[in-house]
């Protein structure tokens, strides 16, 4: 239990202040406390020695509007029965009698916020979707076919002897030799370190005193913790791996595999593609990949483009035939058609 303070209080009708909390009327005036009293502390240090008369708030008398003591049954100022309300209901009404008014006259000091012109960001806008636009937009170019070109070619593969290594022996292969080696890695814990961290903790740096309302006339002080942070080392362990190498058996071995050995290509101008041919070597020779190449020549605009088509497409132009080119507006060709 905190002590106890004797509080102060003003007089509404003479003025006068600081009146002390044990006068129930005013020593300058005679006029008794009523609801627009309210106490305050003024000195910390006026602790009162004895005990304090009463224990709970003054209530206020409705027909004379005085307060009276806690344990009065009637109204010390005018003999009335007592009411039940107390100090501490009228200090409740009043403070939400304010808050009504401050909400019903809100203050008037936030300013409407400037907004940024909306302009300049639109124009860019504008000008981005132009230039989308623009490069979307294909352009059309009359066009002639001047050459036609093919380009046919076969990878040829060789089965040949080659050297080669791995965990197992594959069938065919010839061992060279074998030797134990590392394959893999192993994560095993190693021991443990001790570590430290900061650890954050909450812990009662002092007090400070509130006065709590009696509401009558009384003040009764409260030690109120005040929590502050500080920092504790604390340990502890961290485990540190190491890694362990896996040996296995690693076979070197000779081995026979298909290998790319060269390209064959034919080429030409004229409409009949063919593939190229070479007497391949049976058992040790192969045909492999093939690729094939189409492409026709225009020129439109004094510019020469290079198309290259499917064998089919490619197959209906002739030199001489006069084309249409859709290009875009970065100048590749991005469709080619026969005039109408
Ligand atoms: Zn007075
Ligand atoms: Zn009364």
């Amino acid at each position: 239990m905190g002590q106890m303070i004797e509080g102060r209080w003003d007089c509404s009708s003479c003025g006068k202040k600081m009146i002390q909390g044990r006068y129930k009327h005013c020593p300058g005036c005679g006029k008794g406390r009523g609801a627009d009293v309210k106490f305050y502390v003024a000195d910390p240090n006026d602790v009162v020695a004895a005990d304090v008369p009463e224990k709970g708030p003054d209530w206020l008398c409705e027909y004379c509007g005085a307060y009276a003591p806690d344990s009065a049954k009637f109204c010390t100022n005018c003999g009335a029965q007592r009411g039940d309300k107390t100090y501490f209901d009228v200090q409740q009404e009043q403070e939400e009698k304010a808050a009504q008014e401050a909400a019903s006259h809100p203050e008037r000091t936030s300013e409407p916020v400037r907004r940024r012109s909306p302009i300049l960001p639109l124009i860019l806008l504008a000008a981005l979707a132009a230039f989308i636009i623009f490069q979307l937009i294909p352009r059309n170019a009359d066009a002639r076919v001047t050459a036609k070109s093919w380009m046919r070619q076969v990878a040829v593969e060789s089965y040949v002897w080659v050297d080669d290594s791995g965990w197992a022996l594959p069938q065919g292969a010839v061992l060279t030799e074998s030797r134990r080696e590392i394959r893999d890695y192993e994560r095993v814990l190693d021991h443990y370190e001790t570590r430290s961290r900061q650890v954050p903790e909450q812990y009662i740096s002092g007090y400070s005193t509130e006065y709590q309302d009696m509401g009558n006339g009384y003040f009764q002080s409260v030690q109120i913790p005040q929590y502050a942070t500080r920092y504790r080392t604390e340990y502890y362990d961290e485990a540190v791996y190491r890694n362990e190498p896996i040996y296995d058996t690693r076979y070197y071995y000779q081995i026979q595999r298909w290998i790319y050995n060269r390209t064959l290509t034919a080429s030409g101008e004229e409409s009949n593609p063919y593939w190229p041919e070479e007497t391949l070597q049976a058992d040790t020779e192969r045909a492999g990949e093939r690729d094939e190449q189409y492409a026709i020549q225009c020129e439109a605009e004094k510019n020469t483009y290079t198309i290259r088509l499917p064998l089919m497409e490619w197959q209906t132009y002739n030199v001489g035939d006069k084309v249409n080119l859709e290009l875009s507006s970065g100048g590749t060709v991005r469709r080619v058609s026969h005039a109408e």
